[in-house]
């Protein structure tokens, strides 16, 4: 398949798309999925009741309409959500996305993995998520920037520094984020830049925030093939998703040594056998150039589906949620998978891969370096100072190296899965949080 122009650059904070869509059915289990892994955290933590239903809800919950007027003159309503989680920690925290398929369910399952993953990181945010149910493919850039105003001046009341902080996610790119920047300054009379991040550097964004999700993502790659005594030097892996995830993790893997053997887009996917695997560099000028791996003259073609079932030592679905589920979790044989997306892995094939000694990094860890460098660049906003890009990396680095550790061992000390102990220790900071603050009134 070939396309006939190049798509726009709307890059995803998670993946651009799956290059095996899961059926609708298991995309809709992801709220399912995500109650599911707070109520197996529950009851190893032997929380009672009321604390899994403050934990199950989220605290606040807004769907807007957003009325766009197109190019044509005419008019079209669109439908937004933001969603806090949970602010016992700290403001609300999390991405933006654009996406057809976006709806209450899955921007509730998304806010509440923030909220766990920014525990887990320790970095002091709850979690949120917003969405607005749109294909941005298909809208001009200045019916983006319509739609990105006026949403924002929707959901106004309930973001700010100190409140809700969005950032990039699916269909979402730095641009979104400098027009909400922007409009929520001018209702405000003066620049607020910690209101959002993800900003262009020229407007307060942080050195190494754009690649800093693929770096966390690379980190704990190879802390984890280190872990199963597989040297990153020659390992293979397989990358499901080329936007700004798992394009960069595919980059820094290679950098590493480790030889990528096939990457999926939502197109379609390629393969290599030479002994250095796909020239990621390369195939990046080709999706720079076609919007999509197809067509890269330096691999051959490769059913998109087959991408995660390839046998390598390292699978990383960076794409979108529920791609690997009850269907094909089964045939998967890459000995690790690190969850770049968020959510790609249903509470089905989380079983079967556990039952086939598939270790599987789950997405609150693995994904996490977006949300930290987030943080370092809310930090640099306010206090209106910019660090060195060595200095986020390394700090980047640390965090994500001392939440493995954590992780680990917590897994192996109870002898429970890295998505339980991720998850259960997450879950207990939120508690304690919860607990010390009390319940008002
Ligand atoms: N959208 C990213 C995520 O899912 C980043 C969120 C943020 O930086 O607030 O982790």
């Amino acid at each position: 398949m070939t396309l006939a122009s190049p798509l726009p650059v709307i890059h995803a904070e998670t993946g651009t798309a799956a290059a095996s869509p899961a059926p609708a059915s298991t995309r809709d289990n992801t709220l399912a999925d995500a109650q599911a892994q707070l109520a197996d955290a529950i009851a190893l933590l032997g929380y009672d009741a009321g604390i899994h239903a403050m934990l199950a809800a989220a605290r606040r919950e807004l769907t807007v309409s957003v009325p766009l007027r197109r190019d044509d003159g005419s008019t079209q309503v669109l439908t937004g959500y933001r969603v806090q989680h949970n602010i016992s920690r700290g403001p609300a925290k999390g991405g933006l996305r654009y996406s057809p398929s976006v709806t209450l369910d899955e921007v509730r399952a998304l806010a509440m993995w923030m909220t766990w993953k920014c525990a887990l990181l320790d970095v002091p945010y709850g979690g949120a998520k917003g969405g607005i149910a749109i294909d941005p493919r298909q809208y001009s850039l200045a019916e983006l920037e319509r739609v990105t105003r006026r949403y924002t001046s929707e959901i106004l009341p309930i973001i700010g520094p100190q409140q809700d902080i969005p950032a990039p996610d699916i269909g979402t790119d730095e641009q979104t984020m400098a027009w909400i920047m922007d409009t929520y300054s001018v209702t405000q009379g003066h620049t607020v830049p910690g209101v959002v991040t993800g900003k262009p550097l020229s407007l307060g964004g942080s050195l190494g925030r754009p690649s800093a999700t693929s770096r966390g993502v690379v980190h704990i790659a190879g802390a984890a093939l280190e872990r199963a005594g597989i040297s990153a030097h020659g390992a293979t892996a397989a990358v499901q998703g080329f936007g700004k995830v798992g394009r960069d993790a595919a980059r820094f893997l290679a950098e590493r040594g480790v030889r990528v053997v096939a990457i999926a887009d939502q197109y379609g996917a390629v393969h290599s056998s030479a002994p250095a695997g796909i020239d990621v560099e390369a195939l990046a000028r080709h999706v720079d150039e076609e919007g999509t791996v197809v067509g890269f003259a330096g691999a051959d073609p490769l059913d998109p589906a087959e991408v995660l079932e390839l046998e390598v030592d390292l699978l990383v679905p960076a794409a979108v949620e529920g791609v690997l589920h009850e269907g094909n979790a089964a045939r998967v044989r890459a000995r690790i998978v690190v969850e770049g997306a968020n959510g790609p892995t249903t509470r089905e094939a989380d079983r079967i891969l556990q039952q086939n000694d598939v270790l599987v990094v789950p997405d609150i860890l693995a994904n996490a370096g977006g949300v930290i460098v987030s943080y370092f660049e809310w930090v640099q906003a306010n206090q209106s100072y910019r660090w060195e890009a060595r200095d986020v990396e390394a700090r980047l680095g640390e965090r994500m190296l001392a939440a493995w550790a954590g992780v680990t061992t917590h897994a192996a000390e109870l002898d429970i899965t890295l998505r339980a102990a991720a998850t259960s220790l997450a879950v207990a900071r939120v508690t304690e949080a919860h607990r010390l603050r009390g319940l008002y009134p």
